[in-house]
């Protein structure tokens, strides 16, 4: 996803996001390695303005997406969204210690450089999504998980195992998941 940098100007540019999964390769190494299933495409707003000596580009995107509860097992259905803002100066090819980042006010700030006529959020966007998956997904907080000894789903009722047991085995449990 590509913007002409001559296109932005002093008075802000909108422009509606929507674009496929498969057109951002960090989201869809992430669909291929099992972390989650995005069920439909990036979506959203971005916005882009000239200020001073950079460009600024605020967006605000949603995907939905399924994933594993890593206490339950069950899918679940749920959206990741991000909101960020990103400030593109011009500049050699980005390298990896050029990229700072700050959190003010929930919102992530990104500086980044461009060369050339245009600048390619493709990057940003996945980036900035990728952020927001969760590394351990829980389909609630309060998920009571499965009782590994009967392997029963404490969600839906209680067994009658003992709760020592099943401490262990629970970390146990979840180690085989993470390796799998
Ligand atoms: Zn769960
Ligand atoms: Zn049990």
């Amino acid at each position: 996803m590509k913007i002409s940098v001559d296109h932005i100007q002093e008075k802000a540019l909108t422009i509606e996001v929507d674009e496929p999964v498969d057109t951002f390769p960090v989201l869809s190494g992430m669909q291929a390695d099992g972390t989650c299933i995005f069920n439909g495409p990036v979506r959203g707003q971005i916005s882009a303005v000239r200020e001073y000596d950079h460009l600024r580009v605020a967006g605000n995107v949603t995907v939905p997406a399924t994933f594993t509860c890593s206490r339950c097992l069950a899918s679940y259905g749920t959206e990741i969204g991000s909101n960020f803002t990103i400030f593109f100066r011009k500049g050699p090819a980005s390298q990896e210690n050029d990229e700072e980042e700050t959190e003010l006010n929930d919102q992530d700030l990104v500086s980044a450089t461009y060369s050339g006529d245009e600048i390619d959020l493709t990057h940003e966007i996945e980036e900035q999504v990728a952020m927001e998956v969760p590394f351990k997904p829980l389909c609630s907080e309060t998920c009571k998980g499965l009782c590994p000894t009967c392997g029963i789903d404490l969600n839906q009722g209680d067994c009658s195992c003992g709760s020592d047991e099943v401490n262990f085995k629970f970390s146990a449990l979840k180690d085989f998941k993470v390796s799998r």
